[in-house]
């Protein structure tokens, strides 16, 4: 088997981690040539996403990037092009030995099966966690597919349920809220925020688990119950990863794969009520199996700290949890595009998710698309605005970009089975 490599010589020490994970290759790829996922690999496809995604279009051929998950049935497809035969899906698993380097190996070699004008290619994750793969198409004369790829499509069916528990953890003190509720009844009041934003959606939203960060006498970073707890200041990983995966140490099972919402005094970054990663991908530890949110937010001119009430704490929950369950904001900010580089997603693509055409000056241009280093986490703060946005359309969505006084009316239809199907491809 052919070893890859990029960057310098780290390969050595993963090769045994490589041996560990997907090595089903098509019967067929001895005798393919193959086409390896050039340098950088700057975009990166989610699956259930129905956002625009031009950059999945332009980067199938030549390296894509996929989160993919233990025991998941996955579907490539894309409008076939009758000028060329179809191409084979070469699919790589990466390794990532440092935050900036990666090694790639080929696990799949796909021929494609021709429905309805489109090439389509289904696999399987054979993988025991999250892991990251990429793509290339391979063409009939041995190099990378020249012909046009419009209409890309990437559907993914998981092994796991529908159900989710929370794990709310607060580090350090509790600031307490505006209107004086109790930690106890902001749990509750999570808990049916949860319940309500989802209802009838098909995920069964089982319980909260309330935790205190200085329970976690096991870990590199001490979370003092009298400590005002800032995060991006009162440590260096403003995510608070380490307190994902919360122990089972009490035999409940259900709570290392529960959803970690870490609750801090304040969020250091002005403006910013909470943040969580676009399709984290990961419940029961690691990176991007946190949501945080601050009881307090800092506003941006002059820099004040300002008390929330208990139900603005709780919208930000829902909504930057609904991140982490794959959906985007209902109309895309100018840093979402910026973090991900891709300017055709001026909003997520759902059909029942109205769009808030006045929230930023966008043209009607084609897009464009700008190569980023690092598309495996995007992060996705929530943020106070200056501007009243309250009548945007889209402004009572849960998945509005910024805070608004409008009365939430839930997750639509289309949020919530997006939402329901990016859980049970999470092992949990
Ligand atoms: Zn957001």
């Amino acid at each position: 088997m052919k070893k890859k490599k990029l960057f310098f010589a780290l390969f050595t020490a993963t090769l045994s981690s490589f041996l560990g994970g997907c090595g089903m290759f098509d019967s067929s790829s001895s005798e393919d040539a193959e086409v390896d996922p050039l340098s950088g690999l700057p975009f990166s496809a989610y699956p259930n996403d129905a956002a625009v995604n031009d950059s999945a279009n332009a980067y199938l051929a030549t390296g894509l990037m996929l989160t993919v998950h233990p025991g998941a049935s996955y579907t490539i497809s894309f409008d076939a092009d009758s000028n060329y035969d179809s191409p084979k899906l070469q699919l790589y698993r990466l390794k990532f030995p440092t935050d900036s380097t990666y090694t790639y190996r080929q696990i799949r070699n796909i021929s494609a099966k021709e429905v309805d004008g489109k090439w389509v290619y289904t696999f399987d994750c054979s993988e025991n966690d999250r892991a990251y793969w990429a793509t290339t198409l391979l063409g009939d004369d041995g190099s990378y597919y020249r012909g046009k790829v419009s209409g890309f499509s990437f559907k993914g069916v998981g092994a796991y349920d529908s159900h989710l528990s929370l794990n709310l953890i607060v580090a350090g003190s509790y600031g307490g809220t505006s209107d004086s509720v109790s930690l106890d009844s902001l749990s509750k009041m999570i808990l049916e925020g949860f319940r309500s934003a989802l209802s009838g959606g098909g995920i069964i939203v089982d319980t909260l688990y309330l935790h205190h960060a200085s329970e976690r006498t096991d870990l590199a970073t001490s979370y003092p119950d009298n400590k005002q707890w800032q995060a991006g200041k009162s440590s260096d990983d403003m995510f608070l990863t380490e307190l994902g995966g919360w122990p089972d140490s009490l035999g409940e099972k259900g709570i290392y794969y529960a959803l970690d919402l870490i609750l801090v005094h304040r969020i250091e970054s002005a403006g910013v009520l909470g943040y969580s990663i676009l399709f984290g991908g990961s419940l029961g530890g690691g990176t991007g199996s946190t949501v945080v949110i601050g009881t307090q937010y800092y506003t941006i001119s002059p820099l004040i700290e300002y008390p929330q009430k208990a139900s603005e704490i709780v919208a930000t929950t829902v909504h930057e949890s609904g991140h982490f369950l794959g959906l985007r904001h209902t109309t895309s900010t100018m840093a979402d595009m910026e973090s991900s580089g891709d300017f055709s997603n001026k909003e997520d693509g759902l059909d029942d998710t109205p769009y808030c055409s006045d929230y930023l000056p966008f043209t009607a241009s084609s897009s464009t698309l700008v190569k980023r280093s690092d598309v495996r986490f995007l992060p996705m703060p929530r943020l106070v605005l200056s501007k009243s946005l309250s009548s945007c359309p889209d402004a009572s969505n849960p998945m509005f970009p910024s805070a608004v006084d409008v009365e939430s009316t839930g997750f639509t239809v289309e949020q919530k089975a997006l939402a329901k199907a990016t859980l049970e491809l999470y092992k949990h």
